[in-house]
């Protein structure tokens, strides 16, 4: 059964698109079969894969709306080992038409259903928003993976997106974990990105992901090639980073299952501080956290 991960952040352009591309272009690299949902509107993950605007193409919108079996829609993203559900612009009349359905939050958990046997992960890229089609992503998901970019001002939206977090799980998923935070477009040049990065660690501890995705020239060209990063440039450090984060995705994945190598939690010394830290900050967050980058035992957390 796939594991179903979501990448999420109501904030613009800090990284889900690019992110949601490179991670399941990595995992189906690492023969995970792996299918990426385009859930956004804007259709970048569609467009970034090298699928040109088409009207007679069948997108997300006909599987949500008007309910066409899903098996037609997702198709080979001529990547092997990756499929993909499209977008195009008309998803943002389903966000309007959904409104005045039965079981508006829940379409998407029950049109995938049928086919995750087929597949080990399903990413999903959410909009910038927190709209009916990224509730219908949080609602299907196992797990959030939230991108966070390294700037001024990051800190600034995190207690929101976890009280978000916690929101979703009181009403549409009380199973949804946190996958992991993820920090992006990080420069190693500036000390404000490793401060930032300094202060984030400290408030999530192991919930952050050790991969960080640098701030990388190749990242932002491989998609007018119409190609995920590892395919316009695998010596890259962006290639680097997103294969390191698909084998940080699969080794969680195998701990989960308890069929992967024990590995020595490295986490584990901060977990504390950092989970009480969090809780202070927001709420009761700690309840979210089963699950995350370094799963192992959280003092104070439940
Ligand atoms: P939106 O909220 O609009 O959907 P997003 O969160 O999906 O945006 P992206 O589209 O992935 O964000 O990234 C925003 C811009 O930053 C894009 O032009 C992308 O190519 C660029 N970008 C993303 N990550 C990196 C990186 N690590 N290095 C350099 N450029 C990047
Ligand atoms: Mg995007």
């Amino acid at each position: 059964m796939a594991r179903v991960i979501a990448i999420a952040n109501q904030k613009g352009g800090v990284g889900k698109t690019t992110t949601a591309v490179n991670l399941a272009s990595c995992l189906a690299a690492a023969e995970q079969r792996t299918l990426i949902i385009d859930c956004d509107p804007q259709a970048n993950t569609t467009s970034s894969l090298g699928f040109s605007k088409d009207p007679a193409r069948r997108t997300l919108y006909q599987a949500l709306v008007l309910n066409e079996p899903i098996e037609r829609i997702a198709i080979d993203a001529k990547i092997d080992g990756l499929d993909i559900i499209p977008s195009d612009k008309n998803l943002v009349g389903a966000a309007v038409e959904l409104v005045s359905m039965d079981n508006r939050e829940f379409r998407l958990k029950a049109i995938i259903r049928p086919i995750l046997d087929k597949y080990s992960f399903v990413i999903i890229d959410c909009p910038p928003s927190l709209d009916l089609l990224t509730l219908n992503a949080l609602a299907a998901a196992d797990s959030i993976l939230i991108p966070i970019q390294c700037e001024y001002l990051a800190i600034e939206g995190v207690s929101e997106l976890l009280d978000t977090h916690m929101r979703i799980r009181r009403t549409i998923n009380p199973e949804l974990e946190i996958e992991g935070v993820l920090l992006t477009m990080y420069d190693d040049r500036t000390t404000l990105s490793k401060q930032v990065a300094a202060d984030l660690r400290s408030f999530f501890g192991n919930q952050i992901f050790e991969t960080v995705i640098p701030r990388n020239v190749r990242l932002a060209e491989a998609p007018s090639h119409g190609m995920p990063v590892i395919f316009y440039d695998i010596g890259s450090r962006g290639a680097e980073s997103y294969m390191q984060l698909a084998k940080e995705v699969i080794a969680n994945a195998q701990k989960r299952l308890g069929t992967g190598p024990e590995r020595p939690d490295p986490g584990a010394g901060t977990a504390a501080p950092a989970a009480s830290a969090a809780a202070a900050g927001a709420g009761d967050v700690g309840s979210s956290s089963s699950g995350g980058p370094s799963p192992g035992p959280e003092p104070g957390l439940e």
